[in-house]
């Protein structure tokens, strides 16, 4: 069977228009298919806002879950009530249950730690979103069996960012749900949640559908997954930072990788490994102009290097020395690797010298703080806020120029294809 991924992130469903418009696009396609869906619009954001309401006792987390509710609401109003105003209702009643889970939350002294509750109350945003899009899209005759992806999906309890328990998750996937996808097949599932194999909800990270999308499409050897999104395709730069960006049409999974890591969010990173392991084409297209070419990215025949620019703002720049004016060698290097291990710190660009060692990575306070507290104790350590990482892929000396001749430099690196510079950030 030549099945087809598609995923839908918050933003193409984030109102009633737009969830009519992804319906088109489903009804477009070839079946059979699978449907991945995020939370609608920005309600992973505010369910974020109950758990801190709930966790750090401020606010008020009723307040915060009425606005939610009253979104979903208007939504499932809009898509209904014209033309099918009992299933308005029955969908009301369907998602009934999962806002009494979060009242149970808010009403009940918090006993677990943060990251597990988070994961409890955040993953609702997912499961509510794709039974409305599901009821709608039966409602209109596009015919779709809804299932619960945290039944599959088996994960670690390592809360916010768990690890997928592949070959069990696979086996999951093969014995409950390939048999229910035949040729006109539509399975509607969720991205970013998953659970533990004690049946607590888990989320695999901000922004983690991709990587759920890229799974499933490995699990099914998919003919190829499709991510829609806001913008014409993968840009050479990300609109946020840059003027004057150009759609790339192709691109190897390998640059898609280094683009991704580095700041392009238009995909998560962790989507290109297993698209990649099977050769699966990964198509980025536009919910708003469907019928563009987009991106895609495979092994192209002849590949066009093209000059992109990644952008990783929000960084810390972090330079260590010894107390003693002792090179900055294997021993130092090791307990600075134990230390970002224990503090579970990425790091995004390193360098060292005979006497210093340097660090980027996200200023992340609630980690950083104390990361910084525990090198101290062992270091003497400078560091620089407010610095971002700009990475250039297939650069030229002409090009590199322009781009730096203004700008502070903090720290470069370079090889033939690829420049990556610790900038100071513009306020
Ligand atoms: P989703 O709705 O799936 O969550 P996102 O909003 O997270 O989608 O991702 C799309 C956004 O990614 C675009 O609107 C754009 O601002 C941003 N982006 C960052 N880098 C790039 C890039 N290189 N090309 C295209 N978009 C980019
Ligand atoms: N809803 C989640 C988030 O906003 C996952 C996703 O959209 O990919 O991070
Ligand atoms: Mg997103």
């Amino acid at each position: 069977m030549n099945i087809n991924v598609h995923k839908f992130g918050g933003t193409s469903l984030k109102d009633a228009p737009f969830i009519i418009n992804v319906a088109n696009i489903i009804q477009q396609q070839n079946k059979p298919m699978i449907v991945i869906v995020s939370a609608m619009g920005k309600m992973t954001n505010a369910l974020e806002e109950i758990v801190k309401s709930v966790f750090y006792k401020k606010d008020n987390p009723t307040e915060h879950l009425q606005k939610i509710k009253n979104y979903h609401s208007e939504i499932i109003y809009q898509l209904f009530h014209l033309h099918h105003p009992y299933k308005a209702k029955e969908v009301e009643t369907q998602i009934h249950p999962y806002w009494q889970n979060i009242e149970q939350y808010i009403n009940q002294p918090v006993s677990s730690p943060y990251g597990q509750i988070y994961d409890q109350i955040v993953s609702i945003g997912e499961i509510v979103s794709s039974i409305i899009v599901s009821e709608y899209l039966n409602t209109i005759g596009i015919y779709n069996t809804w299932a619960d992806i945290r039944k599959i999906l088996i994960t670690d309890n390592h809360w916010r960012a768990a690890s997928v328990n592949i070959p069990l998750s696979q086996n999951n996937f093969s014995e409950y749900l390939l048999p229910l996808i035949n040729d006109q097949s539509i399975l509607l599932t969720q991205g970013f949640i998953a659970s533990t194999a004690h049946h607590y909800s888990t989320t695999l990270g901000r922004e983690g559908s991709d990587y759920t999308a890229a799974l499933l499409a490995y699990f099914v050897d998919a003919k190829e997954l499709t991510i829609w999104k806001d913008v014409d395709g993968v840009l050479n730069a990300d609109p946020r930072y840059f003027k004057n960006t150009q759609k790339i049409d192709e691109l190897t999974y390998y640059d898609a990788i280094e683009m991704t890591y580095y700041g392009a969010t238009v995909i998560h990173p962790n989507t290109i490994k297993p698209i990649q392991n099977k050769n699966i084409p990964l198509k980025v297209k536009s919910f708003l102009n469907p019928s563009t070419q987009g991106t895609i990215i495979h092994h192209p025949k002849n590949y066009q290097k093209i000059t992109t620019y990644s952008y990783l703002p929000h960084q810390i720049l972090i330079s260590l020395q010894s107390n003693d004016y002792s090179f900055f060698a294997e021993t130092h290097l090791h307990k600075t690797f134990q230390i970002i291990n224990d503090f579970s710190v990425k790091i995004n660009l390193m360098q060292n010298t005979a006497l210093n060692f340097s660090i980027c990575t996200t200023n992340d306070e609630i980690i950083i703080h104390p990361f910084i507290r525990e090198l101290q104790k062992h270091f003497k350590v400078l560091f620089n806020e407010n610095v971002a990482i700009l990475t250039i892929r297939h650069y030229t000396p002409t090009l590199l120029q322009a781009i730096v001749h203004d700008k502070e430099i903090l720290l470069e690196q370079r090889t033939r294809h690829h420049v990556q510079l610790v900038l100071k950030e513009k306020k």
